[in-house]
């Protein structure tokens, strides 16, 4: 076949490639603890499940508005207004099938040969994956352990060249449990107002879900950058719905007609009925997320002093989103060569460090997003295992 060249290039999402052999491994009779996958564990809330099947019966059966529907992109002004207390035009907000749609029309409309676009490393695989397809240079921005895997803004800077056409922020951030400080991105921000040539995309899929009292920071607060910055969100992590596929982006004056293009090239529109549930989601009650953070908040300390008592791992406390990224050096193995073998010894699925980019080794990822009692009996295994290898 004469496949494209640049089909070569796209990588993957490995977390999706460990449930599949957790899976096989299940079917053939293993007891396999899965701490691979980015989802939440928990149901979608009733009151949001209710209101897709509503809309079933009553007949969103049809195409929508490219963009979605009118009512849903004024849920979603609201809800920015509410969190991160800023106005935005409802034109502006495109509904899509999940979070990654607005990464991979970002990546199509700056990544070609001859461009560099920074992105973190480690972090989300799409990222480096979806660069590298476009034909654009991948530059890291390395984020490290020693400063709670945030990143020093003038090396950030310092990274910028002619050439560059995208940075690529997340926060919080997978696989780190990261979270960039007011601080640092206050100076990115200064600093970018050097590079007017620099389109932002903010990556915030996990804004409301951190720790500590810590709040949230979000780039489209800054009115300095609002012109070329993009906002990447979704209802997957927040509400617990991976499975209904339903995100939005806020794209500038300037980018908004481009994205509608795309999204009219790809999917023609969101699905109406998961539309309207995720309408209920923003405007009804918000007590099943703070149920889920609460749990997620115990998961996490459970999880993290479990780690960090097992000879050879060490452990930073996540400050958000739902996942412990434990240096494993101490263990003298590589990071895939663990993931192998708790996988096939312990029965413990986990993501290894370097499928989140080359700064990903010396560490494994692990999804919190399990019962304590699974938690426990994952870390449990992990410590045997580690003994006996
Ligand atoms: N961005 C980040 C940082 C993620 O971790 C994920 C999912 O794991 C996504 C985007 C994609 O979200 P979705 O599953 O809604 O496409």
């Amino acid at each position: 076949m004469n496949l494209a060249r640049r089909m070569s290039r796209l990588g993957t999402e490995s977390a999706f490639e460990v449930l599949a052999r957790a899976k096989a491994l299940e079917a053939q009779g293993h007891d396999i603890i899965n701490l691979g996958i980015g989802a939440p564990d928990f149901h979608t809330p009733a009151n949001i499940v209710d209101a897709g099947c509503r809309a079933l019966v009553d007949g969103y059966h049809f195409y929508t508005p490219a963009k979605g529907l009118p009512d849903l992109r004024a849920a979603v002004t609201e809800d920015i207004k509410k969190y991160r207390g800023v106005d935005v035009d409802p034109n502006h907000v495109m509904i899509v099938p999940g979070g990654k749609p607005t990464m991979f029309f970002a990546m199509l409309m700056f990544g070609e040969e001859g461009r560099e676009i920074l992105y973190p490393n480690p972090g989300f695989p799409i990222y480096e994956s979806m660069i590298e397809f476009s034909g654009a240079k991948a530059v890291p921005i390395e984020l490290r352990e020693e400063s709670g895997f945030t990143f020093d803004p003038d090396e950030v800077l310092a990274k910028i060249t002619p050439a560059t056409s995208l940075m690529i922020i997340n926060t919080p951030a997978n696989p780190t449990g990261g979270l960039i400080g007011k601080a640092e991105l206050d100076r990115l921000v200064e600093g970018l107002e050097a590079h007017p040539h620099v389109t932002i995309l903010s990556d915030e899929i996990y804004s409301r879900m951190t720790y500590d009292g810590l709040e949230h920071q979000s780039l489209l607060a800054y009115e300095s950058i609002r012109d070329r910055t993009i906002l990447l969100d979704g209802w997957s992590k927040t509400y617990s719905m991976t499975g209904w596929r339903l995100g939005f982006g806020v794209w500038p004056a300037d980018l908004i007609d481009q994205a509608e293009r795309l999204q009219i090239n790809s999917n023609s529109c969101p699905s109406a009925p998961v539309q309207m549930a995720g309408i209920e989601a923003f405007r009804g009650p918000q007590d099943e997320v703070d149920k889920m953070m609460k749990t997620f908040d115990e998961r996490r300390k459970l999880i993290v002093d479990g780690l960090n008592a097992i000879p050879g791992f060490s452990c930073v406390m996540p400050r958000g989103a739902f996942y412990a990224f434990p240096n494993i050096t101490g263990t003298g193995m590589s990071s895939r060569d663990l993931q192998n073998l708790l996988l096939t010894k312990a029965g413990v699925a986990t993501v290894s460090g370097t499928s989140f980019g080359a700064m990903g080794e010396g560490y494994i990822r692990f999804s919190y997003a399990a019962g304590t009692e699974e938690i426990e009996r994952a870390l449990e295994r992990v410590a045997n295992c580690l003994q006996t290898a």
